[in-house]
């Protein structure tokens, strides 16, 4: 039989505990989608990783977020990829190409990620070359710029 402290020590405890439930990212359809394996293009060439990226784009405008959209590329193989979550998870950090790295990073169970590149629809922003330098990520190519992409540099 427990005595009256060891009740209020475990509602206590409960109670201390129950944020840390409201801090999962995630709901489980969420974790679902995050686990589920990345759908191909049919040819894995540049103009496929940039629609790719489009579609995340897209689909992050239609459900009322920042139109920004990223895939990370391994061996012609999207590994990675990440819209903006800014406006839908409150989080001013949540830009595509870093949610993009820490999936593939994820995916991959590698922070090493210097055999991949980068699609993205748009420059990405000081903290996220910051993102892609760390994960030391080769190249990343712009939508509708230069050609050869540019390695991503530390912004400070
Ligand atoms: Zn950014």
């Amino acid at each position: 039989m427990a005595t009256h402290n060891e009740t209020r020590r475990r509602l206590l405890s409960a109670l201390a505990l129950a944020p840390l439930g409201a801090l999962r990212p995630t709901s489980a359809a969420a974790q679902a989608r995050a686990d589920a394996p990345i759908r191909q293009p049919p040819e894995p060439t540049r103009a496929a990783f940039f629609a790719h990226a489009r579609a995340l784009r897209d689909q992050a405008v239609r459900e009322g977020d920042q139109s920004y959209g990223a895939v990370v590329v391994r061996n012609g193989v999207i590994v990675g990829e990440g819209r903006n979550y800014v406006v839908l998870h409150s989080d001013p950090t949540a830009h595509a190409e870093l949610l993009a790295v820490r999936d593939a990073a994820r995916r991959l169970a590698t922070r090493d990620l210097s055999d991949c590149d980068v699609y993205s629809t748009a420059i990405p922003c000081p903290m996220c070359q910051g993102a892609l330098y760390w994960a030391r990520v080769r190249r990343v190519f712009t939508d509708g710029a230069a050609e050869q992409g540019m390695v991503p540099k530390l912004a400070c």
